[in-house]
């Protein structure tokens, strides 16, 4: 077949929904032998259910209302999907001083209480006495002047495309699919059996994200490149880090496709196998 040049190949994908900003980054998907994913909303839907409601203290209307309220001004999935479940209208005015720590949670002051909701390393960092739970789910900890008042299973479902994205990503060469993801363990690891990743990192900070991604650079030769696939605001630094960040622009946060080289319009991660095989077939016109 004739080869594209390398503008058309640009264009070629862009008609595909795959936009590349610019030719060396075209140019560097054709050595990619690794492909790293985020989890959330890039290889799972971001569109998360509470699934239980588990109040310890408090009836279960008090848990859902703090956790609402705690969770009402955040733009996290996470958040989205406690507001929807407690389904009642929020009072702003309510809300006092407010934080959002990336990777932990919320921390709030609500009604003159201070509401903490997030995972357990927000409760072990503000020395909460909160009793773990083991679910394949994400788990929302919730405590209110620093006692524990129970927790939120919440659950998201892997994209429809994943599973082939994976493959096909294998049957391209592609040596090493890896996944590193905020959420624990429980829920990473049955993510990762499930698509068949070949590594799977859970528990990071935005951070140590960019530490495992400088990881998996040592000892590898020049050639050979890494692809970074993420959607989040937390993503970006691992973006910008690895030789092509790649961001899902539908869902994806603006400073995500910001960092990014080339965007998936579309948040179909089989894109990534599509946009690589692009990057074969084209080749640069020597004059
Ligand atoms: P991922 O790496 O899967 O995209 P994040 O880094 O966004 O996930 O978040 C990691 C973890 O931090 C979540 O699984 C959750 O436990 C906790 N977390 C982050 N934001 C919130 C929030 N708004 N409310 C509760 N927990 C949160
Ligand atoms: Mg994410």
């Amino acid at each position: 077949s004739i080869p594209l040049t390398f503008f058309s190949g640009i264009g070629f994908a862009s008609k595909n929904g795959v936009l590349i900003k610019g030719s060396n980054y075209l140019e560097a998907l054709r050595y990619v032998d690794t492909v790293v994913f985020d989890k959330t909303g890039t290889l799972t839907k971001g569109v998360f259910n509470v699934t239980k409601v588990n109040a310890v203290n408090v009836s279960k209307d008090e848990l859902m209302e703090y956790a609402a309220y705690a969770e009402a001004n955040s733009n996290h999935p996470i958040a989205k999907s406690i507001v929807k479940a407690y389904n009642k209208n929020l009072d702003l005015g309510k809300i006092g001083e407010y934080e959002e720590i990336a990777a932990h949670g919320i921390k709030v002051n609500y009604n003159g209480k201070t509401v903490l909701a997030g995972n357990e390393k927000l409760m072990k960092a503000n020395n909460v006495k909160y009793t773990p739970v083991s679910e394949t789910g994400t788990v929302v900890y919730i405590a209110v002047d620093g006692k524990y008042a129970g927790d939120l299973v919440i659950s998201d479902e892997i994209k429809a495309d994943s599973k082939e994205a994976i493959a096909k990503l294998k049957q391209i060469g592609i040596k090493q699919t890896v996944m590193l993801t905020g959420d624990n363990k429980k829920v990473a690891d049955a993510v990762a059996a499930e698509l068949k990743l070949d590594k799977v990192y859970s528990n990071l900070l935005p951070d140590e994200k960019v530490e495992k991604i400088e990881e998996i650079y040592q000892g590898r030769g020049e050639k050979e490149k890494v692809v970074f696939v993420g959607d989040g605001i937390n993503d970006a630094p691992v973006l910008a880090r690895a030789d092509v960040g790649i961001a899902m622009g539908g869902l994806g946060s603006d400073a995500a496709i910001e960092a990014a080289d080339v965007v998936i319009m579309n948040d179909e991660p089989s894109q990534i196998a599509k946009a690589i095989a692009i990057s074969k077939k084209t080749s640069r016109i020597v004059w």
